[in-house]
């Protein structure tokens, strides 16, 4: 008698899936579930899987801030004018949601989910600039795209960190991510010290798309905006090649454009 594998597979598989459901649930009964940030016991396993201290500390009230570039404010007038940056050079994305300022707690946990690879927070803090998203830009975004890493860096990181938050928020939002669309094609050294001028300057053709858009609304994600000229020349690369708007989402917002 002759052994059927394809059949024996599409037997088995059904069978496999069950066991590891069940075998799934019996660990989220058995295993204690933690905040994903300080690590106390949880009393139950719910997204974001965070303790409410930690949520309130990490989701905490926004500053005033500019509605295109999510600058804060010093002062606290409100986020009903634009920041001087944005008023001398518009930037081409239409808006900017932050989850918050890059300091404190938020800048911590950024710290650890990308130079760390705690990769545990990678899920709540995608869970929270989700839902930060969705207060601020209500409007549907056809695409969802990581800003990408050259490979040289991928490489060095291992990992891109705004290609897992894309990841979760795409998952709670149903809106396609598109991991590769986006290219990095010019590796640049630390912009850091640089002008704005400068920092534009040396990200003109830094990014390529693999096929044209047409018409979509995109929706761009990285974990922290400092100057904005990484967002804005993935913005224009993104217009130039078909995109009709692209929207930006950061989990944390520099205090300072540089
Ligand atoms: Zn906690
Ligand atoms: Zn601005």
């Amino acid at each position: 008698m002759s052994f059927d594998r394809h059949f024996f597979f599409r037997g088995f598989r059904p069978f496999w899936t069950g066991l590891r459901g069940e075998i799934g649930g019996l660990l989220d009964r058995l295993l204690p579930v933690t905040c994903a940030f300080c690590g106390t016991l949880l009393d139950s396993s719910h997204q974001p899987t965070l303790c409410p201290s930690c949520l309130n500390t990490l989701n905490c009230e926004k500053p005033p801030s500019c509605p295109r570039c999510a600058l804060p404010f010093p002062d606290f007038g409100g986020s009903d004018h634009l920041c001087g940056n944005c008023q001398r050079q518009p930037p081409p994305f239409r808006a900017v949601c932050a989850l918050g300022v890059y300091e404190g707690p938020l800048r911590q946990a950024i710290h650890r989910f990308k130079y760390q690879q705690d990769f545990t927070l990678a899920t709540p803090l995608g869970h929270l600039l989700s839902e930060a998203i969705t207060g601020q830009h209500p409007s549907h975004h056809h695409l969802i795209l990581p800003v990408p890493l050259h490979p040289r860096r991928l490489r060095q990181r291992t990992f891109n960190q705004s290609l897992l938050l894309a990841r979760v928020i795409g998952n709670l939002s149903g809106i396609p991510v598109a991991a590769n669309l986006l290219r990095r094609v010019m590796h640049t050294p630390s912009q850091q010290g640089l002008s704005l001028d400068d920092r534009r300057h040396n990200l003109i053709n830094a990014f390529a798309l693999h096929s044209k858009l047409s018409g979509q609304s995109v929706l761009l994600v990285d974990d922290v905006m400092t100057s904005g000229a990484t967002v804005a020349a993935c913005t224009n690369a993104l217009l130039e090649n078909g995109a009709q708007t692209v929207d930006v989402a950061i989990l944390g917002r520099a205090a300072k454009s540089l």
